[in-house]
């Protein structure tokens, strides 16, 4: 399966993410993660995408499509994918599609701003590995503020700092959202709302893509 999971930033898709990529074994591609390991790597490319993720707006379509093609391209990607954060924008779309990448399902997290601001106040982050929790919602279930998949001290991220995070939601309405009349023009729009406990999004999450619990 080649799923897009949209929605704004903070909606749940990094969560639901690696939910769905164990279950259908398949791996998860996000872009902002591939930007962040750039950024910590202190590549080139880290170097370039550095300030504009710090204000909270989108990095060059041609930046984010050069690191998608390799990535797409490797041996894992073969069996399908999940995009997170991946188009964010139409001609992004469109490299996709020129690419000859035929998506099956664009799955929306539709989640109000309100609740965005409250996530992402609470989210902290593996700077290791990645992996997403919520202070109230998601807590580590090891140790307090510290990863459970490789035991890293969590983070909160520079851009969820509030300031950051209003920006961000004013480019996704922008330069994002219009992207789901794109996809259910051509068909493949499913939307969830989601729900308060990620448990039960995720139910909502594997009924929508007819995956068996
Ligand atoms: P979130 O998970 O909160 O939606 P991401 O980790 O996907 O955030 O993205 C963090 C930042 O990385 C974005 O605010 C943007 O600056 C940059 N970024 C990630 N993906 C893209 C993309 N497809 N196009 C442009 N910029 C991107
Ligand atoms: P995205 O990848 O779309 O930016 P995340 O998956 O990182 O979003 O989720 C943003 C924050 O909200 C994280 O702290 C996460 O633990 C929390 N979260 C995710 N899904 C839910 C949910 N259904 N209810 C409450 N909090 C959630
Ligand atoms: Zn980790």
């Amino acid at each position: 399966m080649k799923l897009i999971l949209f929605g704004p930033p903070g909606a749940g898709k990094g969560t639901q993410g690696e939910l769905i990529s164990a279950a259908l074994n398949i791996p998860t591609v996000s872009t902002g993660a591939m930007l962040r390991a750039a950024i910590k790597e202190g590549t080139e490319l880290g170097k370039q995408a550095e300030s504009i993720m710090a204000t909270g707006a989108l990095v060059p379509d041609e930046v984010v499509v050069g690191i998608l093609k390799d990535r797409l391209a490797a041996e894992d990607c073969k069996n399908g994918f999940i995009l997170d954060g991946f188009p964010r924008t139409i001609p992004q779309a469109e490299t996709l599609e020129a690419l000859g990448i035929q998506i099956d399902c664009v799955l929306s997290l539709e989640v109000p701003d309100e609740t965005i601001i409250e996530r992402m106040s609470g989210r902290r982050s593996c700077p290791q590995c990645g992996a997403t929790y919520h202070v109230v919602y998601n807590p580590p279930k090891k140790l307090t503020s510290q990863c459970d998949v490789c035991g890293a001290v969590l983070k909160q991220r520079d851009d969820d700092k509030p300031e950051v995070v209003k920006n961000r939601l004013n480019v996704y309405h922008k330069e994002t959202e219009p992207l789901k009349a794109y996809y259910e023009g051509k068909g493949l729009l499913k939307s969830v709302v989601g729900q308060p406990q990620v448990e039960e999004t995720s139910r909502l999450v594997r009924e929508a893509l007819g995956i068996e619990a």
